[in-house]
């Protein structure tokens, strides 16, 4: 899953024309190698329904053999998931001489994707299609670059005869667009297989670039929000419509909605959210820039928060966020409703028990009547503390190769893989080696696309953040 960037960031810098690249400016071996898985598992129909994700595991456990990788670090491990689908996860041990006296370093990235209808797109979705300065293709962003550069970095690093000091562990996952049954196997059965002091996740982060393509910021993903579903609902005796009693469900749920509409969680920062809104500032600048500064020096300035509250991709970092998305009343024109129910979607702060919230809705409502029922289940992850060694390293590498732009930690209201780990007790970290401008995002949509030029040096990234995080 890849964020959706807030408007503001893409608004300011002006630069140099975009230069566009071609693949055949790209020659080194490492350089074709990725190519060519890139290709291959594009050509791959991972979509749920389509069965194909074992095949595509086993082609890279395949190319982990071919790269000298014994085979004993190599496990596919197929799984039937609930909803009936054949999937597999595929983990790979790069075995480390032990000097850092660490434990290993988990690196995440999923082999399935979101379908694509063929009628819908403009070329051939499972065709890896080079066209202007582009890579089209289902997955090129979400996430099979991520599995093309884990894979292709680990067999150079294998070739060059590279010992990290201390474990480094690869896992692909097979359904983290639909179940995430994968990655919860991983960290409870297969837990010996991964257990990491802290994960990589290619699959979230990256930057951004201006609409000239000039990069502007690197936003590391620490934290993600918890979505959960509530359902609201009255009932009533009903009757006939001819004889309307003085209460009524539909009046009362408008009621309660109304309530909750006026309702504020109350306003929170972590550790994450504050070094957002602190790097963020001026880099927006402005009305909105100002209220991020301000809201990181002190949350509780309510100026700061009725700013932010005007932006809807802020405000979710402010904040719990509950909002009403879907209502159902009644069954019949000339009858009295006798329930009256709504929906009630909600994306909690980490470190907010769903109990809680649950009880702030109820208060909220002030109808004692009221029936709260939890239908989503929440997943409580806390958010990822900031660890030196990796945003140090994660910098550097950014730095190194899209020039001198800020790392800016988020917390994104999406979820990935990396709730599971976070949960298991592993800090995780959204580091994906892609820079891409707001406009080219296209994952789960049409046209899926990644700059030629951003695959190629998130691949010189990823080798980098390795190398570095495998040698301390
Ligand atoms: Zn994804």
């Amino acid at each position: 899953m890849l964020r959706i960037i807030s408007l503001a960031i893409c608004l300011f810098t002006v630069g140099p024309a975009f230069a566009q690249a071609q693949s055949s400016d790209y020659t080194e071996d490492y350089q074709q190698e990725a190519l060519e898985i890139f290709r291959d598992i594009i050509a791959m129909r991972t979509a749920a329904g389509h069965g194909k994700v074992p095949e595509m595991a086993e082609y890279l456990a395949q190319r982990f053999r071919d790269a000298g990788f014994d085979e004993e670090d190599i496990h596919v491990i197929p799984m039937v998931v609930s909803d009936g689908e054949e999937v597999a996860s595929l983990v790979v041990r790069f075995r480390g001489n032990g000097l850092a006296n660490k434990k290993p370093i988990l690196l995440l990235a999923h082999m399935d994707v979101v379908d694509a209808i063929r009628s819908d797109w403009v070329r051939e979705p499972y065709t890896l299609i080079e066209e202007d300065g582009y890579f089209f293709g289902r997955g090129t962003s979400d996430n099979k670059t991520g599995i093309a550069m884990l894979t292709a970095t680990f067999a150079r690093l294998q070739r060059e005869g590279f010992t990290p000091t201390r474990d480094l562990i690869i896992a692909f996952t097979g359904d983290e667009e639909t179940t995430m049954e994968n990655i919860q196997s991983l960290v409870t059965e297969y837990r010996h297989l991964v257990d990491a002091e802290f994960v990589l996740n290619s699959d979230a982060g990256g930057g951004y670039r201006d609409h000239n393509h000039d990069p502007v910021s690197y936003l590391m993903q620490a934290a993600e929000k918890t979505y959960v579903d509530f359902e609201l609902t009255i009932r009533n005796p009903g009757g006939h419509s001819s004889r309307p009693r003085a209460d009524n469900a539909i009046y009362e749920l408008a009621t309660v909605l109304k309530n909750i509409e006026q309702y504020r969680f109350p306003s929170r920062i972590n550790e994450v959210t504050e070094g957002y809104f602190r790097e963020m500032a001026p880099l927006i600048g402005g009305e909105l820039g100002e209220a991020m500064g301000e809201y990181a020096r002190n949350p509780g300035d309510p100026e700061a928060q009725a700013v932010l509250e005007n932006h809807p991709s802020e405000v979710g970092n402010t904040r719990t966020t509950c909002i009403a998305t879907m209502l159902r009343a009644g069954h019949a024109e000339n009858a009295l409703p006798q329930s009256a129910t709504a929906t009630i979607n909600c994306r909690m702060f980490p470190g907010v028990p769903a109990a809680d919230v649950e009880a702030q809705l109820f208060r909220a409502a002030a109808n004692p009547a009221l029936e709260i029922k939890m239908t989503y289940p929440a997943n409580e992850g806390p958010m990822s503390p900031l660890r030196e060694d990796v945003t140090a390293t994660v910098a550097e590498a950014a730095k190194t190769h899209y020039g001198d732009v800020p790392l800016i930690p988020e917390m994104s209201k999406g979820a990935t893989d990396s709730q599971y780990t976070r949960m298991a007790g592993m800090p995780s970290y959204g580091v994906s080696g892609l820079f891409m401008r707001p406009e080219d995002m296209f994952a789960h949509g049409l046209n899926e696309r990644v700059p030629v030029d951003s695959f190629f040096t998130a691949l010189d990234y990823w080798y980098q953040v390795l190398t570095e995080l495998g040698s301390e």
